[in-house]
């Protein structure tokens, strides 16, 4: 395959990190001085999730560069409903590293290599799922879902869901070579070779580029920060709320839609457009 040698790689996060639902957004209490939004998806004919205008003109720069790639968690069709500015990546990771797309279509090759190194590592998705089912209660279970055969996460009620029950989960799972991740109301439950951070090595091998960048506010955004050269975390999000860090990492204090901003903002003069 012939593809373009870039230098540097824009791996980041998307959702509460680069893009947010309403309910994420923050705007603050002066209506008068929120930021002007840019509606970046739409969900059964509504618009879902949405970043500053300011923030889409430097993500319109930064996609042209070329160096820009989305790393999700994701699924290619969850994904592929987001039209961020500028033109499309020529790589993005979905399914937290599960699956890389490259110019859209997913890399066998590499789905191939995650699905072995799961199955050789990990307790089967069937049974994983099989706990959740019988341990959720439905007085805060709203939903129950898998994700590309690799993983499987369920929408909760957060005010009701119980913190021992999450960290139950989490133990249990962690013996079976599992981890465990609430973002807002989703819980992630994800084999621990599936990692973000795997994919962006191998879309880095395959690019020529020697430095990347990135963004998360997730716990399932902690590998790819790490193996960074450089990072940032919004001040919201499980990251921010554990008081997770590393001296690479710079933990933002601004929380909502103006971190996103603050991030693509560090993105563009880091590679300088
Ligand atoms: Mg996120």
């Amino acid at each position: 395959m012939n593809l373009p040698s870039v230098d540097t790689l824009v791996a980041s996060d998307l959702d509460r990190t680069l893009i947010y639902s309403a309910a994420a957004l923050r705007l603050g209490a002066d209506d008068a001085r929120a930021p002007r939004l840019l509606c970046v998806e739409v969900y059964e004919g509504k618009p879902l999730s949405y970043v500053t205008e300011a923030a889409a003109a430097l993500l319109d720069g930064l996609a042209r560069t070329g160096a820009f790639v989305p790393a999700t968690t994701r699924t290619r069709a969850q994904y592929g409903r987001i039209r961020l500015p500028g033109p499309v990546p020529r790589f993005a990771v979905c399914a937290n590293g599960g699956e890389i797309l490259v110019d859209g279509e997913p890399d066998t090759g590499w789905r191939e290599r995650v699905r072995r190194a799961v199955a050789a590592e990990c307790a089967t998705l069937d049974e994983v799922r099989a706990r959740l089912v019988a341990t959720a209660d439905p007085a805060w279970l709203l939903r129950e879902r898998t994700a590309e055969d690799l993983f499987a996460y369920m929408v909760v009620d957060r005010e009701r869901l119980p913190v021992a029950w999450v960290k139950e989960l989490t133990e249990w799972a962690g013996e079976r070579g599992w981890n465990v991740s609430l973002q807002g109301r989703k819980i992630y439950a994800v084999p621990r070779p599936v990692t973000k951070s795997a994919a962006v090595a191998e879309v880095a091998r395959r690019t020529g580029a020697t430095c990347v960048l990135s963004a998360g506010d997730s716990l399932l955004d902690a590998d790819l920060l790490l193996a960074a050269d450089r990072g940032w975390r919004p001040g919201h999000g499980e990251l921010a709320e554990t008081g997770w860090g590393a001296p690479h990492v710079t933990g933002l204090e601004t929380a909502g839609v103006a971190a996103g901003e603050e991030i693509a903002r560090a993105f563009a003069e880091a590679v300088g457009v």
